[in-house]
């Protein structure tokens, strides 16, 4: 059966393809377009500037879509919340913002070695603009990070820990509460990279108590061009700018600058408003579905595209051979055929996948391969999406030759 959802979303309502790339970007539900449409057409005027009605509008909407982002994630208060416009650029504010006013000559940043790109890259230049080491933390074959081996790796010299919630290779979950702890035990701030794991399941900040998260509104249906660094009060305000310019002083003179409050120190510029509004309706088309049944949906899906994919000759899982430690994302490598010619072939019969390495090159060659195929779920995906992508890729290694 056709899941109904798919009638919220125009690119699909069709049938025409099969969509399993979710976590490279989500598709739109029709109520998300028109609410960053309904800004331009009622609210549009430049927030914090206009002394006028349309500019309070306009303020007022973005804060509400604060607000809901705030209690979306359970984070204290709303001043939590910056709007940034990607995980990646949440993420470079943390470590050079954070980083210039933390880390000095000897100092450890512990990554995990689970990183996508976004997460590791902007550490290195971190460590190369002030002198401290990046260190690895490694992970298992199946995509696991004992406490054993986390407390082997931090030491007191760890000044912040970067880990990613969920894995966009392996599709695994890590315990971050146990992880902040432990980081916290040793004076080390934990940021935390949600990309993966904020579209996809219920996140409380205040219960995992990271310490910064990171996510894209683009993966949870909203917009390309929004996303969200969750900040602790306390910690945003020692922090300096990342960006300077329009609306994030207090006041300039010749010499410099008093800085405005957080959140406006970091939002620098004219800020993505109606991508704010379209993010904030978003979540709400979330709520509405709930958690409970998004999980049921991307699990059971999960479970039958690894069971059938078992049946295949030549498909190798990457990771975990349990379906319950996939979240959603399952990597794979066929036995001769590269991963793009795979994601190519299945193209052909319309099934988006993605191919390659997957922005995380230090983990796939800790897991020794250098590219794999990946596909990834949403609410939109159904029993008979599924069956089409086993369908195809049971016929790639017959199309390229093989006897099975
Ligand atoms: N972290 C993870 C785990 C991701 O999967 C991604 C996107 N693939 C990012 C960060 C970066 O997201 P964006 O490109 O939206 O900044």
């Amino acid at each position: 059966m056709r899941a109904d959802r798919k009638k919220d979303f125009p690119l699909l309502r069709d049938n025409s393809i099969v969509y399993l790339d979710t976590a490279a970007t989500s598709q739109k539900p029709e109520c998300v377009l028109k609410a960053e449409s309904e800004f331009y057409e009622k609210y549009n005027a430049n927030p914090f500037r206009g002394i006028h009605e349309l500019g309070e509008m306009a303020t007022e909407k973005y804060e509400e879509a604060r607000q809901t982002v705030q209690e979306f994630i359970h984070a204290k208060e709303p001043e939590e919340i910056v709007f940034v416009r990607n995980a990646t650029e949440a993420l470079n504010l943390v470590a050079y913002s954070l980083g210039s006013e933390i880390l000095k000559p000897g100092d450890e940043i512990l990554v995990s070695i689970m990183e996508h790109h976004s997460n590791l890259l902007p550490w290195q230049q971190a460590a190369k603009r002030t002198g401290a080491k990046v260190v690895y933390l490694e992970c298992t074959q199946d995509g696991h990070f004992t406490e054993e081996a986390f407390q082997k790796a931090i030491s007191d010299h760890t000044k912040i820990v970067a880990m990613t919630h969920v894995s966009n290779v392996l599709g695994c979950k890590n315990d971050l509460k146990t992880f902040a702890k432990i980081a916290h035990e040793h004076g080390a701030v934990f940021v935390a990279d949600g990309a993966q794991s904020v579209p996809h399941m219920s996140v409380d900040v205040q219960d995992l108590d990271v310490d910064f998260l990171s996510f894209s509104g683009h993966k949870m249906f909203a917009p390309m061009g929004i996303g969200v660094l969750y900040g602790k009060r306390a910690l945003l305000e020692k922090m300096p700018p990342f960006l300077c310019g329009g609306e994030m002083i207090d006041s300039v003179t010749r010499e410099g600058a008093v800085w405005a409050e957080v959140p406006h120190k970091f939002e620098a510029g004219t800020v993505n408003a109606a991508g704010a509004c379209a993010l904030a309706e978003a979540i709400r088309y979330i709520e509405k579905i709930g958690f409970d049944t998004v999980e049921e949906t991307e699990s059971r899906l999960t479970k039958l595209a690894m069971e059938g994919m078992k049946q295949i000759h030549g498909v190798h899982v990457v990771g975990s051979p349990k379906a319950e430690d996939h979240h959603g994302i399952i990597t794979f490598t066929l036995d001769g055929v590269h991963p793009h010619d795979v994601a190519s072939i299945l193209d052909a019969d319309h099934i988006a996948v993605r191919a390659g390495h997957h922005c995380a090159q230090p983990l796939l060659k800790h897991l020794g391969i250098s590219s794999a195929t990946r596909l990834s779920l949403g609410i939109y995906n159904d029993e008979e999406d599924i069956h089409a992508f086993l369908k195809s890729l049971a016929e790639i290694r017959r199309q390229m030759g093989y006897a099975e």
